[in-house]
């Protein structure tokens, strides 16, 4: 697999660690020594962070879906300017991106303005999801990961793989070393949402995932070496 620009997706509770919500530092500082080994190799990197940890917008049924949905936004937001400074301890050059104004705090998503990022050695954050209520950021790193043609997506998960049950429940469950992304929808497997699914499959994007905790899994996967399931078009 080439993996000359890729887009890693993490987890807002992969921040969080054992604590559940917040943040880990320990974890976030063991991300950001992989991407460092992989930006030092010439990887372009992109990040993609959810909210989980904080908030996500089917939590309330209380308020409006489309205020809940800025709330679970603004959690990425807030995700990517702490692993951004976390990164930035550790050696490396950030840029966080929106799709929509944040001020001071982010630049206003632009391909041009990205590319000129990965270009110039940056790790550079796409938060804000689309932008959009009713998405994901599933389908936030669909459309980046498409829009800046990226070699894939890198889906550093709390499992292993894709299986075609819940290991958690059956204990037969099986991994799969591949399989393809039209499999995934037709079994209703758990890699990202359906919206982000067909993205990657119209437009052909690869995904990989892996094992969020496995020793240096993500500087193995930004170089090709998958141990889990590649997701294929
Ligand atoms: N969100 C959104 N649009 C986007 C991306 C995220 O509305 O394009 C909101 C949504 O409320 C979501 C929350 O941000 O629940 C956190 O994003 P994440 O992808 O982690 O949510 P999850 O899929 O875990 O609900």
């Amino acid at each position: 697999m080439k993996t000359n620009r890729v887009l890693l997706k993490l987890s807002g509770e992969a921040l969080a660690g054992p604590k559940k919500m917040g943040f880990d530092e320990d974890t976030v500082k063991e991300v950001a020594r992989q991407v460092k080994l992989s930006i030092d190799a010439g990887v372009q990197v992109g990040i993609v962070i959810g909210g989980g940890n904080f908030w996500r917008g089917r939590t309330s049924n209380a308020i409006d879906r489309t205020k809940a949905d800025q709330i679970g936004m603004l959690a990425t937001v807030m995700n990517c300017i702490y692993v951004s400074e976390i990164f930035r301890n550790a050696g490396m050059e950030t840029e966080i991106f929106t799709p929509f104004a944040c001020g001071a705090m982010t630049a206003l998503f632009s391909k041009d303005k990205a590319n000129k990022g990965f270009e110039e050695g940056r790790v550079v954050f796409f938060a804000g999801g689309t932008g959009h209520p009713y998405f994901s950021t599933d389908t936030g790193i669909a459309l980046r990961a498409i829009e800046m043609d990226a070699d894939c997506i890198l889906l550093a998960k709390s499992i292993d793989g894709v299986y075609d049950s819940d290991p958690k429940i059956n204990p037969d469950a099986k991994r799969y070393n591949t399989i393809t992304i039209q499999e995934v929808i037709d079994r209703q497997l758990a890699v990202v949402d359906l919206t982000a699914s067909i993205m990657c499959m119209e437009h052909r994007m690869p995904m990989a995932v892996f094992d969020l905790n496995e020793k240096d899994g993500i500087a193995n996967a930004m170089q090709g070496k998958i141990n889990g399931t590649m997701v294929t078009v």
